[in-house]
């Protein structure tokens, strides 16, 4: 008898399981239906030898020293600031929007003053700040917004910047002075030997056992276990009774070329022209020497795996029901970014299933036999 189940062996259910297994002397069994531990942030070693992503890049970045720290048991680390070039007016400009994007796009020579100005001018009024166009517009006005947003998020989403919340263009600042990296935070590095490298470090505990190849559907009720630990979707766990939640998904295209470099930078982006959003280039990301370079386009869809939780109102009302059934379901604990419908970062789906631990160390007695008294709130935000 397994005193956990864990669906899912990405960062919500790897976490979760290192935690269970190390500090409560738990038995675990984690499950994924792919053929590898790792959910999204998988990497792997492709049959020319260059260590790829096989669902897009992944670039671990966080402000959180505790989070750092945590994951720093299982890897060692490559400083690594990502910088990213979008291609605009057949011009390669630095994104986010800075002050060298600005005097390279209309060939000005503005300082960091003149540009807050030249912002003001073109910034639009918008009262209550809602949408994704809302919080660009409002910023540096429509003709950049048109550049670098609009196509760009119709491509990504399906849908237009006004249609989604405003938390989706956020995660892109403007700025006016010349920092050309992606990421601020206080922390951005790569895991030295790879995620999968770290993740089966995670993993590796006598009283963690892996099945890749597993989906939960199917050997649900073969497996006896007292409590349960859900990483996918959460509309799939209660069989899509209030209808399916939207999620967006990628095909992804891998190509690898006879050549060392490829771009200029880790992403290149595509916000006026193709049908792929960003090509990515993993030497500059894993610091691989290689005389041959592997790059990834990513072509938005709707089908296919779930990556994206969709940010608009109409999904969150319905994730909100599938929330309520979640609370409404003893021993179940439900995280990750597919389970708790949010648009989380790695680092922060770590913060997250930390926090469930504790939680976990709260109220579940080590020993304790399942369908024991719980507190209601299974659902954890990130801290
Ligand atoms: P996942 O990694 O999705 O893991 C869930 C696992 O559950 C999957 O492996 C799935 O196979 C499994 N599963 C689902 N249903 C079942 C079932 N029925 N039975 C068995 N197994 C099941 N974050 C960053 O911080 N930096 C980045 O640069 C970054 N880039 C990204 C780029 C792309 C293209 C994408 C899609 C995401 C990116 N992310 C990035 C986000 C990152 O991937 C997630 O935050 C993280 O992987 C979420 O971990 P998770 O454990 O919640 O989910
Ligand atoms: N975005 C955009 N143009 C860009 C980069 C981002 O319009 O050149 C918007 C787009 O809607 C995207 C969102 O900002 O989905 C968040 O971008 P991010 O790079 O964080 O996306 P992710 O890496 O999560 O796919």
């Amino acid at each position: 008898m397994f005193d956990w189940l864990i669906v899912g062996a990405g960062f919500a259910g790897a976490t979760l399981a290192e935690r269970l297994a190390s500090q409560r002397g738990d038995r675990v069994l984690v499950i994924d239906k792919r053929p590898h531990i790792g959910g999204n942030a998988y990497d792997r070693y492709n049959d020319d030898g260059v260590l790829t992503h096989q669902y897009g890049p992944h670039i671990f970045h966080t402000n959180s020293e505790m989070i750092f720290k945590h994951l720093s048991q299982f890897t060692e680390w490559r400083p690594y600031e990502h910088r990213v070039l979008g291609r605009v007016d057949d011009m390669l400009v630095p994104i986010p929007i800075n002050l060298d994007t600005v005097n390279k796009l209309y060939g000005l020579s503005l300082s960091s003053d003149e540009l807050e100005g030249w912002f003001a001018s073109r910034a639009e009024k918008v009262a209550d700040i809602k949408t994704s166009e809302d919080v660009v517009v409002s910023v540096v006005g429509r003709e950049l917004y048109e550049k670098f947003f609009q196509g760009y998020t119709r491509k990504q989403w399906g849908m237009d910047p006004s249609e989604l919340d405003r938390s989706v263009t956020a995660r892109v600042p403007t700025r006016t002075n010349r920092d050309d990296r992606y990421f601020t935070d206080e922390y951005q590095f790569m895991p030295k030997h790879g995620y999968t490298r770290m993740f089966e470090k995670m993993l590796k505990h006598p009283n963690i056992k892996v099945m890749t190849q597993t989906d939960f559907r199917e050997v649900r009720d073969e497996i006896a276990y007292k409590r349960l630990i859900f990483t996918g979707p959460i509309d799939e766990y209660f069989d899509f009774r209030y209808g399916k939640l939207p999620y967006r998904s990628l095909q992804f295209r891998h190509e690898t070329l006879d050549q060392p470099w490829f771009l200029p930078t880790g992403t290149v982006n595509y916000p006026q022209t193709e049908d792929y959003t960003r090509i990515s280039e993993y030497k500059h990301m894993t610091g691989q020497v290689h005389p041959k370079t592997t790059v990834t386009y990513e072509y938005p869809s709707a089908v296919g795996d779930p990556y994206y939780p969709i940010p608009k109102a109409e999904n969150a009302e319905l994730f909100k029901k599938y929330e309520r059934l979640a609370m409404n379901t003893p021993d179940v604990w439900f995280v990750g970014r597919l389970a708790t419908y949010r648009y989380y970062n790695m680092d922060q789906v770590t913060g997250q299933a930390l926090a469930t631990f504790r939680r976990i160390q709260d109220s579940v007695p080590i020993g304790a036999d399942g369908l024991a008294d719980r507190p209601a709130a299974r659902i954890q935000a990130a801290e």
